[in-house]
């Protein structure tokens, strides 16, 4: 074995395998996997194969893509069969809002040029005859995936990356990951030590134990899953094509043809965790007992669903595990904290998600970036809340949920609450609709007494909408409270402070005294995020953006060579606060503070440390409503008196408490847009319009050549709110925006305004068509809607309310 390597991948599955092969397509000639048993020993070699390009997420939809239409390119290389059957995915429908999800599913595959369309009964029986349609309202046809050979797929990257000049070793386990402090590791196995400038974790059912070596607990956990495949099947006879690979969601069954028979796997409602603590070591190319008595009833809806399965005999049953993340997507990247030290795990559809892995891992490896938006799957979105208690809650939840819809109004209760704030039973009190996020409990809406709290899950209006619209008045006719603790928040300290600030963000920082809407990019010009920054001296800054990001933003500042003498932390949970929004804000404010708020006393982006009531607070002019506004931030200790002082002083003037269902409305109602939704890293400053808040005359920041660059060329695409002046119901996101017949771009937030009683969708159209007035269609659940784009904000144009 080498005893150097410029990259380890630990892990011989599909995912190593296709890591493998990206780093060295990528040109790094000296890399080596290490495999403890032979390859495809771990989850790999009993999958069932299946292929789709279907995901929630775009990025993610398109990563698929790229996988599956990959395997010729592999096969091409290395000679090896990946045993292709590309045929195609059938989706059935069982209830209206399983319908609605598929019409989603088509108007987005639009805009990412994929072959999808909805389908009658008769023509999906045409594809699957073993259908019973009885049980159906609806079918999707899309022509990407199908099934492919685990094992011959897994060969193929390893042939492909070894023509390309790197090495495997088998039988070598990974015992121990060493770091030096040069940020290289020590790489200790049962053969012996490699010195490797990068290590990745790609250890699939072990990815846990391999965390555990270098001191973390990564989000990840393994659960049991059953298919079945049937003797040969009469119906399936003479057909000169395979049946199609059907998805039923109601009967959260998948089905496929192998060989002559079928092949029927189904995610049950109550999965079985595997090995909860600890991986066994000397697991390796074993199944588990099947279980069928517990697993009989959910195989019998599919008996009745697709009958001629149940009439053939059982040839084979599979019973293995696999590992996911709490939300089900991979978790890829660098992990805060640990130089040279990457992911690739909790890949629970490695034949669809393998590929797109590899790309994105290996650009970020060489290049310090993935080279698109990853969001999704970035293993930032998980924190500290992910502990392994909350990882085993949640993970079984999901797998439960694999093929049940996501509705956009549903909240899922495992694992809740972990993060509460102080005012969280009060909140409850007030009736309040609480959602998570980075495990915090947040309002969500408020459900006035004798409403029912409980929403049917729809992608439709839900009972909320008329709640939500009179919080949104309440905010624009006197004035609301939303609690704010749920954004990402950090401390940045010390006397080199404003000077690291400047290199990293692309805006000026405001003087002590001043917040500035500060942009954030990398190197390739792209948005990282959009966050505020606050200056209290000199040397004392605070900064707030989206709380999804948190974990995102500090490992981005982390390595961003933080000087000496600069302190950065996380405010998450040393920082609450609320935003008071809304005409009579300042009336409010005056009862409890001394400081002269008047228009001339304190102005639009101030900050001032002062006192609000009992509480010692940051007060800030600003906010994300379009309204007359101020943010006020204090320590948990005074959190719930702070409360207490503003709901009495607000009492006689209306004030209303609202949630971020009622922020999404207003803000989309002002044009303003969100990160993690709208600006993400796929975005620029000129196509976002935070190119405004970019300072091009500073000398040095990230991302300022491509930042120049693209201000000398102009932006491709722009950021823009579309007004659709006849839905009855709004976009939900990722709907095809199309002009002239082609999709132009797609839907990145939706929401209803209720001031301007207008349904309004956000998302990216070519330059050229940035225009105001310009109409376009967006498909909103199969129905071609008009909308009209609108690059003046649709409520208080001026900024005349905002500026008060
Ligand atoms: C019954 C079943 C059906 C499935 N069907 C499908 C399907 O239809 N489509 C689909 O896309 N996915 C399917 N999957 C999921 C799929 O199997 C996984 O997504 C995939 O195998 C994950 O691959 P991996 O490389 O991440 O992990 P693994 O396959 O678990 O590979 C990890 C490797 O790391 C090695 N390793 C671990 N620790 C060490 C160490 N210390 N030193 C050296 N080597 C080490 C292991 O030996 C192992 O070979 C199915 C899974 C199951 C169980």
């Amino acid at each position: 074995m080498k005893s150097s390597a410029q990259a380890v991948v630990i892990g011989g599955g599909v995912v190593g395998a296709s890591v493998l092969y990206h780093l060295a397509k990528i040109g790094w000639q000296d890399v080596l996997l290490l495999e403890k048993s032979e390859l495809t020993a771990g989850s790999t070699w009993h999958a069932a194969g299946g292929m789709h390009t279907f995901n929630g997420e775009a990025n993610i939809s398109k990563l698929q893509k790229y996988t599956i239409d990959l395997y010729r390119e592999i096969e091409a290389l290395s000679g090896q069969s990946c045993g292709l059957h590309p045929n195609g995915g059938l989706m059935l429908a069982a209830t209206p809002g399983e319908l609605d999800s598929l019409k989603l599913i088509c108007s987005r595959a639009r805009y990412l040029g994929m072959e999808t369309e909805m389908i009658s009964l008769e023509e999906a029986q045409r594809l699957n005859p073993l259908i019973d349609t009885s049980f159906f309202i609806g079918a999707l046809w899309r022509a990407d995936g199908g099934h492919c050979d685990p094992s011959g797929t897994t060969h193929a990257y390893v042939k492909a990356a070894r023509q390309l000049g790197a090495s495997v070793e088998r039988f070598t386990r990974v015992l121990a990951l060493t770091p030096r402090r040069d940020g290289t590791w020590d790489v200790v196995t049962d053969k012996g030590t490699v010195h490797a400038e990068h290590v990745v974790n790609c250890a699939g059912l072990w990815a846990r134990e391999i965390g555990r070596l270098v001191g973390i607990d990564l989000p990840v956990l393994a659960m049991e899953h059953h298919y079945l495949v049937t003797e040969d099947i009469p119906e399936l006879k003479g057909r000169e094509r395979e049946i199609v690979n059907t998805t039923d969601y109601a009967g959260e069954i998948y089905m496929r043809q192998e060989r002559a028979g079928a092949l029927i796997g189904t995610y049950e409602p109550h999965g079985v965790v595997w090995a909860p603590v600890k991986t066994p070591d000397d697991f390796s190319m074993q199944l588990l007992p099947e279980d069928f008595e517990r697993l009989a009833p959910y195989f019998e809806v599919g008996f009745q669903h697709f009958p001629a399965l149940g009439r053939a005999g059982i040839k084979k049953a599979i019973n293995g595990p696999f590992t996911f993340a709490p939300d089900g997507n991979p978790l890829v990247g660098p992990v805060r904290g640990l130089e040279n030290f990457w992911v690739a795990c909790a890949v629970m559809a490695g034949f669809s998600q393998g590929g797109g892995i590899g790309l994105v891992l290996s650009r970020w490896m060489a290049e310090g970036d993935p080279g698109q938006d990853i969001l999704s799957m970035d293993v930032s979105r998980f924190g500290a809340f992910a502990t392994p208690k909350y990882t085993s809650i949640k993970v079984p939840e999901n797998y439960s949920r694999r093929f049940r819809l996501a509705y956009p109004n549903e909240e899922l209760p495992a694992a809740r609450p972990v993060r509460r704030s102080p005012i969280h039973d009060r909140l409850k009190a007030a009736g309040a609709v609480m959602g998570a996020n980075f495990g915090l409990e947040h309002a969500l809406w408020f459900a006035p007494p004798g409403v029912a709290r409980a929403e049917t899950p729809t992608y439709r209006r839900s009972e909320a909408f008329p709640h939500v619209g009179e919080e949104c008045r309440a905010v624009r006719s006197a004035v609301g409270i939303y609690e704010t603790t749920n954004y990402g928040k950090y401390e940045v300290t010390g006397r080199g402070a404003r000077g690291w600030l400047d290199r990293v963000f692309a805006s000026r920082i405001p003087p002590p005294g001043r917040l500035r809407l500060a942009p954030m990019l990398n190197r390739a010009g792209r948005i990282v995020g959009d966050l505020t920054i606050t200056s209290l001296a000199d040397d004392r800054y605070l900064i707030f953006g989206s709380g999804f990001a948190e974990e995102f933003h500090l490992r981005w500042f982390w390595a961003s060579d933080i000087p000496a003498d600069v302190f950065v932390r996380s405010a998450a949970s040393t920082l609450t606060g609320f935003s008071i929004a809304g005409p009579r804000s300042r009336e409010l404010l005056q009862r409890l503070v001394r400081l002269d708020l008047s228009g001339g006393g304190f102005r639009l982006f101030q900050v001032a440390e002062t006192s609000v009531g009992f509480a010692p607070v940051i007060l800030m002019r600003s906010g994300f409503t379009g309204e007359l506004g101020y943010e006020v931030w204090t320590t948990p200790d005074y959190f719930a008196t702070l409360h207490d002082d503003l709901l009495e002083a607000g009492r006689d003037l209306g004030l209303t408490h609202f949630g971020g269902r009622a922020l999404s409305s207003l803000r989309l109602e002002k044009g303003y847009g969100s990160f993690n939704k709208d600006f993400r890293p796929d975005y620029t400053p000129g196509e976002t319009g935070l190119d405004r808040y970019v300072d091009f005359d500073k000398p040095d920041f990230v991302g300022r050549a491509a930042a120049l660059a693209e201000r000398a060329a102009g932006p491709k695409r722009r950021f823009v709110v579309l007004e659709l002046p006849d839905a009855d119901t709004e976009a939900v996101g990722y709907e095809s925006i199309i002009k002239a017949g082609a999709a132009v771009g797609y839907v990145t937030s939706a929401a209803y305004g209720h001031c301007i009683r207008k349904s309004l969708a956000a998302g990216y159209v070519p330059a050229a068509l940035a225009r105001d007035g310009e109409s376009f269609q967006i498909d909103v659940f199969g129905e071609p809607r008009a909308a009209i784009a609108r690059l003046r904000a649709l409520y208080d144009p001026e900024g005349l309310r905002l500026r008060g």
